[in-house]
């Protein structure tokens, strides 16, 4: 941008020398035009006085002398290239005159002037060099007062000559010529004989042919070479003097220096350009590169990097100030370390602080459910026994205060559990239409006594089968429930279940629960998702909380991403409601009950084993009146060698036991030979933190019931267990070993391939099943096995049976072909393998019309 003025001062400097070099040629060339002019003029002038004075001095009937005076004059001035007489009808009086002299005679315009007695001009023509021009002129000779003849006179004008000794500036390229009336070329400097007679454009040089004063045009030359042409008259001629200066030779010196000088502009320019960058490059950039690295070096976390430059001026105060700035970024980062260190060591304490916090809640509660398991139980079954109606009244208060304590005690480990970050969200398939109908069955006795109904809305585009965890939304719409119930005196309940559309996180479901009751006042609202808030005192005698019902709820929405909040006026009523979202499941995730079940309870022989006598005589009391068969032990070793000498369908474990705890009886008893390592053990604790269930499923306890035990819960536990348990096939040991806890029946995989095959094919995958399950069986009665076909039927079986959810039976049809093909006894086979077909066809006949 800098060399742009200074290319304007050049570019503005040269058209002027260009307009002033063309000023000049324009008034040189109109110079030698008009010098040239001048100089014929004065000739044609002194031709045109002596030419008719001589006509008139010839006396033509002396023809002799008549030549004779015409040849002298012809040798007296050097201009007359020739002089003669001629007669009137061409032919001449002297001597012979050239042809074109003739014709010029002969002409009408000629003839009529000299009839007239005037003297005539004739057009320019050729002279005898090509830079001459010869203007013919004729004046009549009078002879007995008629024209005889004419004297023509044949004057060269020699014009050029100033042009040739003209100054007009060294390379000029100069050009001059006469031209005719008719545009022709008549005489033409520098002499060129070849351009004599030929004619300019007459189009183009209309504007200057026949000018009397002089005009100045650029045309181009017969050449095509553009020239700047003066044009002038001769006087009382038809002829044209024209000058034209080569273009080229007036403006080529201007353009040449204009170039030479943008040249020199431009390599300036890109000399400037390159030292720029040379020392942009050595003094700005490369320490700006180096101090870039050194920057983002730090930024990756190494803060030893410096600038390492040693550079003067504003370069090298940057790169002190950065080095300055590294040291101080370093000495922070080692500040915070420190700091976050102590930090991290706070919050270790302050977490092993909690630990113990929720350690000792987990461990108090234990301490707390044991005696109070002793209370709910005994006044379960002292609710059993006949008493007086006020001894039942006393039972029962004893009943609900201890389920006030339960509750209690329940939300505050609930709550520690929160805090300590020790809740996980589980996520399974479920309906939201069982969940709400599940938990408003729960409440609905409490209603009934209130007198209170629970009217159940529903959305009818509610999603048959979610995914998220079922019991953690029962646990808090159980919680808006009992609290609905609890604040409302009289009036109604409804509860609703929208769906609010879908977000990326899954379907939007919103739960509410609205109530009559007697509302919240407004002053207290900013404290009710707070822990330990109540509002109220409560209407129920034992049965209210301690305000953390809804702190507890409020967590398990947020940690399942959703939203809780309420709308109240006191006096009238609330609503509270939830927002959560959960992705859809496909409504055969859902797990349905198994087919042709049959309550195994009722006859089980089961092993109650505790080291605290009251909960063995509950726990025995309560099977024994579900119609079991109970045998108590008080520790872990009386049980494991109880189960390795006689047999039971299972063992209720307590685990917190003196000398050998439940967890190291049921490793012991699982090392037991089958069928007594088999046992289904279920746990008796109230230690239900998620670690611990852990270990007791390490160890192989199959299932666990919380302490205190209530009769229901304690029988749907062994029941669920004792199910499960009839589905494993027992076998021979080296088979069970491995295969003690494989499932007979997966539903899971069995509903995936239906979803799948669809159920027109499915019910023929069960047909084929079946068929090769009855031919195992007649392969195995026959009184001398075939090892290869049973081998074969086998291996046909193993990939059949294993996508239907079979599991057992390809399981052990593996086992057999491997026996098979290695020639080892099948003997101990084929009892257990016969069984496990059995109970597969069972199964099959059960699912029949179901797969139909
Ligand atoms: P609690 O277990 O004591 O009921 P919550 O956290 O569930 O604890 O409830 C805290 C307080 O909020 C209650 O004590 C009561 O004062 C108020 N509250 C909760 N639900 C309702 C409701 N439906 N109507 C009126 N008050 C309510």
């Amino acid at each position: 941008m800098a060399f742009l003025p200074l290319l304007a001062v050049v570019f503005v400097q040269a058209r002027d020398h260009r307009d002033q070099s063309l000023t000049i040629a324009r008034s040189q060339a109109e110079f030698l035009t008009s010098l040239s002019v001048e100089r014929g003029g004065r000739i044609l002038d002194r031709a045109r006085t002596m030419v008719p004075a001589r006509a008139s001095s010839l006396d033509l009937l002396a023809s002799q002398a008549a030549c004779s005076a015409v040849a002298a004059d012809r040798e007296h001035h050097l201009w007359l290239g020739e002089l003669s007489i001629v007669r009137p009808d061409g032919t001449d009086f002297c001597a012979e005159i050239p042809e074109e002299a003739k014709k010029l005679v002969v002409s009408s315009d000629v003839q009529a002037a000299l009839a007239a007695g005037k003297v005539v001009t004739g057009e320019p023509i050729p002279g005898p060099t090509p830079d001459i021009v010869r203007i013919p002129l004729f004046a009549p000779i009078v002879h007995q007062g008629r024209t005889a003849a004419a004297l023509v006179a044949a004057v060269d004008l020699r014009l050029f000559e100033a042009v040739e000794t003209a100054n007009v500036g060294r390379g000029r390229d100069v050009m001059a010529s006469v031209i005719n009336g008719r545009g022709h070329i008549a005489a033409v400097y520098p002499p060129n004989p070849e351009l004599l007679g030929r004619r300019f454009d007459g189009q183009e040089m209309a504007p200057i042919a026949g000018q009397t004063s002089s005009k100045v045009e650029v045309w181009p030359d017969l050449a095509g070479h553009a020239r700047l042409f003066a044009a002038k008259r001769l006087t009382e001629t038809a002829g044209t003097v024209m000058v034209g200066i080569g273009l080229q030779s007036i403006v080529g010196p201007e353009d040449e220096e204009f170039q030479r000088q943008s040249l020199l502009i431009a390599m300036v320019f890109a000399g400037s350009v390159l030292l720029t960058l040379v020392g942009g490059e050595v003094l700005l950039f490369t320490p700006l590169r180096s101090l870039v690295r050194a920057a983002a070096a730090i930024e990756s976390g190494d803060l030893s990097v410096r600038s390492n430059l040693h550079a003067r001026g504003e370069i090298g105060a940057l790169a002190k100030t950065f080095d300055r700035m590294a040291e101080a970024v370093a000495d922070r980062e080692r500040e915070l370390r420190a700091a976050n260190q102590a930090a991290e060591g706070a919050l270790r304490q302050a977490e092993q602080a909690n630990e113990a916090k929720t350690d000792f809640l987990a461990s108090m509660s234990h301490e707390i459910r044991t005696p109070l398991s002793g209370i709910i139980s005994y006044t379960e079954l002292l609710l059993d026994e006949p008493l007086r109606p006020s001894e039942r009244l006393y039972a029962k208060r004893i009943e609900a205060a201890g389920s006030a304590v339960l509750t209690l005690v329940n939300d505050l480990l609930d709550f520690a559990r929160i805090e300590a970050g020790r809740t996980t969200i589980e996520v399974k398939p479920f309906s939201l239409v069982s969940l709400v109908d599940n938990a408003v069955s729960i409440v609905r006795a409490l209603a009934d006594k209130k007198r209170l109904p629970i009217t159940l809305e529903l959305d009818p585009d509610l999603p048959d089968a979610v995914l998220g965890d079922e019991p953690r939304l029962r646990q808090i719409l159980l919680n808006l429930l009992n609290n609905a119930v609890k604040f409302t005196p009289a009036g109604r309940i409804v509860v609703r279940v929208d769906h609010r559309g879908t977000s990326d996180a899954g379907e939007r479901i919103g739960f509410s629960v609205s109530d009559t009751g007697i509302g919240i006042p407004a002053r207290h609202r900013h404290r009710l998702f707070q822990r330990f808030s109540q509002l109220h005192q409560s209407e129920g005698d034992a049965t209210h909380g301690v305000g953390l019902g809804l702190a507890i709820s409020k967590s398990l929405v947020e940690l399942m991403g959703g939203r809780i909040g309420f709308e109240s006026n006191e006096g009238c009523g609330s609503t509270f409601w939830i927002e959560v979202s959960l992705p859809r499941a496909s409504r055969s995730a859902l797990e349905p009950n198994e087919p042709g079940e049959v309550p195994a309870f009722g006859t089980a022989r089961i092993l109650v084993v505790d080291d605290l006598e009251m909960n063995r005589d509950i726990a025995s009391a309560m099977l024994r009146r579900a119609g079991c068969e109970v045998n108590a032990v008080s520790d872990g070793a009386s049980a494991i060698d109880a189960v390795a000498s006689q047999h039971y369908d299972l063992v209720l474990m307590d685990i917190q036991m003196r000398e050998v705890d439940g967890i190291t009886a049921t490793r012991r008893i699982r090392q037991l030979p089958a069928p007594a390592g088999m046992v289904p053990i279920v746990a008796m604790t109230a230690n239900v933190l998620p670690q611990q269930v852990r270990a007791m499923k390490d160890a192989g306890l199959n299932d666990h019931v919380g302490k205190p035990l209530t009769r229901s819960t304690l029988i749907a536990a062994i029941d669920r267990c004792l199910r499960s348990a009839a589905s494993v096939v027992p076998g021979p040991a080296g088979i069970l070993s491995s295969a003690a806890t494989e499932q007979e029946f997966d539903r899971k995989t069995f509903e995936e391939l239906r979803s799948l095959l669809g159920d027109v094919q499915m019910p023929n995958w069960l047909r084929r099943l079946d068929v090769r399950l009855r031919s195992l069986q007649t392969l195995l009665d026959a009184p001398s096995p075939d090892r290869e076909a049973i081998a074969r039927t086998a291996h046909a079986l193993v990939s059949h049976a294993a996508p239907l959810g079979f599991l057992r039976i390809s399981h052990i049809c593996a086992e057999l072909e491997g026996a098979c093909r290695s020639d080892s006894d099948l003997d101990e086979w084929l009892e257990p393998v016969r069984i496990a077909c059995r109970n597969a066809l069972c199964r099959l006949d059960a699912m029949a019309p179901a797969s139909s």
